[in-house]
């Protein structure tokens, strides 16, 4: 077996997770490949070490993932070939064996980043777009940066290239440290005076004070720089004597101006060798310098640019006197120095013209996905799917409660779209604890009645897992037989799953969109239920169609975060409401108290309280492992602080990266109510239904999207009983303050939802990888309607003239439509940490 082979074999594990055979096919190359090298030093051994530590399948793709990595950095080998052309490309840095050969820290994020980048390095070819080759090709990124950039979600020169600065910096102007006056941002230089650690309050504080860089004899005004939890390595950089340019909002303390977390910049020499300017400022991406990022996004953005297409067709553009988009985007990564403070101000707040040229776009690949959409998915019949009422009203008698009129109003629209043989499309949403779940059985148990099978999904295993656990008794009483699957099972369970599937045997299948793979068959599949909607996208809808015997299914998408009014219509256009917009009777919204993270104790006594009159509590955190990067609050921590305080009233802890079985226990025994106190991370924001919840209490808060704190708080007080949330946050800006008051003050989910919008942008809402649409970055559905309405009109013209978009001057568009379909593919969105 050559390199290439292997490498061949692995990355196929990475795709599609190995069914058994393959796993033994895998495990034995391995060895064999290992045998072969024997003696040839300790990478091929770490290899067969990795393979040997296989278990279950997740562990698989992290030993895959390892295995290719430490090819990547493998000799030659004499017998290379035959290779596949599948090597890694030559630029990913290799890094001593002893180095790499660290157990791999069981982070989930960084072991999906892994994945990925085992995976793409394996597949960079010279052949491929400049936007989809990996970071690592640029200089300077090597493997360690890699896997930072890739943490945060940047695998490609194209992610690094669309990375939109948050705003900018002003650094035209340098104040002299004398001058400098608190209360603003501003800009300065300086000598280094004196760098070290300071112990305040049990914190190490990195501290560096700077002189004026032009003070004689006797000194001169000083700076002091701080830095809680500095980065390793950080006063390193700060000899005595070095000059630095900094910049940071100034602060007075004790007579000496200061900065906390300033930007700083190494001046070798003279200033005048740097520019000053207005300086675009990224987001912080954990192990990487802000230097190293912007030199890495304009150099990917060099490369995109040199084999860009644009979407909107030359011929088009120019009759319509709009620039290229390539040249907004260069714009934006490095504006003019000649830019006066009002339009600063308007390219901070993603209101340039540039901005404007890229809102168009978007909504021009809007239109066009629509419309394939919408020609791909006609003349696909459905089956009219007509139930005996009786087998309907059996369903109903079975929930112990009578619907609301939101209810039986979706229901009834449902069930109206369910009778005929158009595919049903439909989203039902309803704010958190409106009773999706009983509408989606209710349809389930329609569509079953009349002979079909029904599928639920849902986005993580961990929430399939959830929703069956309240699906399962339900239907049971309905008379429905329901199933799970799950990766994690034993692969005999899952084959005899999968065969009751194909033989009809069972009616309602609940499981992740791994339903979907190949492997899986259906008797007669005809209504699929999808829980989450912005995780599930169009690539997807149509691979539905080939499970149904070449019918489509009726589709019946549910979401749990609300939707502005504004984003569903355009977002699904094609695709029908149902909204719940009332709640079960006798609900109690939760109160909603904010707490600093000084008044924590007072935050835990509550909860204490709450535990005391007979109640359960949720204590949510954003990280299972403490981090000292990020500084987020951990369960762990959390966790093993609060066990011996809250013993007594049992206390779980759940994460994802506990085994399933050890999941499940904790699951069960809060769910039973031995435990009373649940510490976990966000993995109970859906589904989770304990109606003895009155308590809640998010570490954190700041951390966290309002849509997903108004999730979270929804999990307590659903027994109808008085119910608290408890926000502990650090919020620092003005935004982080006013997003914590809207929680206080607002159940409403979609004033919530309107409101994160608002403060955070569309984008953060649907990330262009989570909604299967084109993520609206710079557009603003609201606001940009006359654009929007350009963009329709410019789609329109070259649909009627070229529906397939075949022509060459259509490439571009075909591209960026082919890249929004290739995001589509198995992108989850899973819980923080
Ligand atoms: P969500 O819309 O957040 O998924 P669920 O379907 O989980 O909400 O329902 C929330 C809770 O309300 C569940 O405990 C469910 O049994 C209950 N419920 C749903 N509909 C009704 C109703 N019409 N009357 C009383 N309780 C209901
Ligand atoms: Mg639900």
């Amino acid at each position: 077996m050559t390199p290439g082979e292997l490498a061949g074999r692995l990355s196929g594990c990475l795709t599609e997770p190995p069914a058994e055979s393959e796993r033994a096919a895998l495990a034995e190359a391995l060895r064999a490949f290992d045998a072969a090298r024997a003696g040839t030093g300790p990478v091929f051994g770490e290899l067969a070490a990795a393979i040997e530590r296989v278990r279950g399948r997740s562990e698989l793709a992290v030993a895959a993932a390892k295995a290719l990595r430490l090819l990547a950095q493998a000799p030659p080998l004499a017998d290379t070939g035959t290779g596949t052309g599948t090597r890694p490309a030559a630029e990913a840095t290799a890094k001593p064996a002893a180095e790499t050969g660290a157990p791999v820290k069981p982070d989930r994020r960084r072991i999906r980043a892994e994945h990925r980048q085992a995976h793409e390095l394996a597949e960079d070819r010279a052949d491929r777009r400049s936007d989809q080759r990996p970071v690592e090709c640029l200089p300077g990124i090597g493997r360690s940066t890699g896997l930072a950039l890739r943490a945060r979600g940047l695998y490609t020169l194209g992610d690094l290239a669309w990375l939109m600065p948050l705003g900018y910096h002003d650094e035209r102007t340098i104040t002299p440290i004398a001058e400098l006056m608190p209360g603003a941002r501003q800009v300065t230089e300086g000598r280094v005076l004196s760098a070290g650690i300071q112990p305040r309050r049990g914190r190490r504080m990195a501290e560096v004070v700077l002189e004026a860089s032009d003070a004689g004899e006797r000194g001169g005004a000083r700076l002091r720089l701080v830095w809680f939890r500095a980065p390793a390595g950080l006063l390193a950089r700060f000899r005595a004597g070095e000059r630095f340019r900094v910049a940071g909002l100034v602060e007075r303390f004790g007579g000496m101006c200061s900065m906390t977390h300033p930007q700083t910049e190494y001046l070798s020499g003279s200033s005048a060798a740097v520019p000053r300017g207005v300086v675009p400022r990224y987001p912080i991406v954990a192990g990487v310098p802000p230097r190293v990022l912007a030199r890495a996004v304009a150099q990917a953005l060099e490369r995109c640019a040199g084999d860009h297409d644009e979407a909107i067709p030359d011929a088009l553009r120019r009759e319509h006197a709009l620039g290229r988009a390539i040249d907004a985007l260069r714009a934006l990564h490095a504006p003019p120095a000649s830019l006066d403070a009002a339009a600063l101000e308007r390219w901070t707040l993603g209101l340039s013209e540039h901005h404007a040229r890229l809102a168009l776009d978007e909504f021009f690949l809007l239109e066009l996905a629509l419309h394939k959409r919408r020609t791909e998915e006609q003349g696909v019949l459905a089956e009219a799917l007509h139930a005996a009422p009786e087998a309907v009203a059996r369903a109903r008698a079975a929930l112990r409660f009578t619907l609301t009129a939101a209810q039986e109003r979706a229901v009834a629209e449902i069930h109206a779209d369910l009778a005929r043989d158009e595919p049903m499309r439909r989203l039902l949403q309803g704010d958190v604890g409106s009773g999706k779940t009983a509408v989606a059985l209710l349809s389930a148990a329609h569509a079953i009645a009349a002979g079909a099978q029904a599928a639920f999904m849902a986005p993580t295993e961990v929430l399939a897992e959830q929703h069956f656990r309240v699906l399962a008794p339900l239907a049971a009483a309905m008379g429905l037989r329901a199933a799970l699957t799950l990766g994690g099972e034993r692969a005999s369970h899952r084959k005899n799953t999968r065969k009751a599937l194909e033989q009809g045997r069972v009616d309602l299948i609940v499981g992740t969109h791994a339903l979907l793979s190949e492997g899986v068959q259906f008797a007669r599949l005809r209504l699929v239920i999808v829980d989450e909607q912005h995780r599930f996208g169009v690539g997807q809808r149509l691979r539905l169609v080939d499970k149904s015997q070449g019918l489509a299914p009726h589709l019946l998408v549910m979401t749990a975060t609300p939707i502005p009014r504004s984003l569903a219509l355009a977002l699904h256009g094609d695709l029908r409401t149902s909204v719940l917009d009332e709640l079960p009777p006798g609900r109690i919204p939760p109160v909603t108290r904010a707490y600093r993270a000084t008044e924590r104790e007072q935050a835990v006594r509550q909860l204490e309280r709450g535990l005391e009159s007979g109640g359960q509590a949720y204590v949510v955190c954003p990280a299972i492992e403490p981090n000292e990067d990020t500084g987020m609050r951990s369960v762990l921590e959390t966790f093993a602080e609060l066990q011996p305080r809250l013993e007594r009233y049992g206390i779980e802890l759940l994460h994802s990266k506990l085994a399933p079985e050890a999941r499940q226990q904790a699951l069960e025994r809060f769910v039973g109510g031995q435990a009373r106190v649940l510490v976990s991370t966000t993995i109970v924001e859906v589904g989770l239904d304990v109606t003895a919840a009155n308590v809640m209490l998010i570490e954190q808060a700041e951390r966290f999207g309002l849509a997903q704190l108004h999730q979270l708080r929804g999990r307590v007080g659903r027994g109808g009983q008085r119910s608290a949330c408890l926000l502990v946050h650090e919020a620092a800006s003005e935004e982080a303050r006013a997003r914590i008051a809207v929680m206080c003050e607002s159940h409403d989910g979609f004033e919530i939802a309107e409101e994160d919008l608002r403060l955070r942008g569309p984008g953060e809402l649907f990330g262009r990888k989570q909604s299967g649409l084109p993520g609206f970055r710079f557009g603003d559905l609201r606001r940009d309607q006359p654009l929007l309405q350009q963009a329709q009109a410019l789609a329109a013209g070259v649909i009627a003239s070229d529906p397939e978009l075949q022509a060459p001057e259509h490439a571009g568009a075909r591209a960026a439509l082919a890249l929004l379909a290739v995001s589509d593919r198995a992108v989850v969105k899973e819980e923080a940490g």
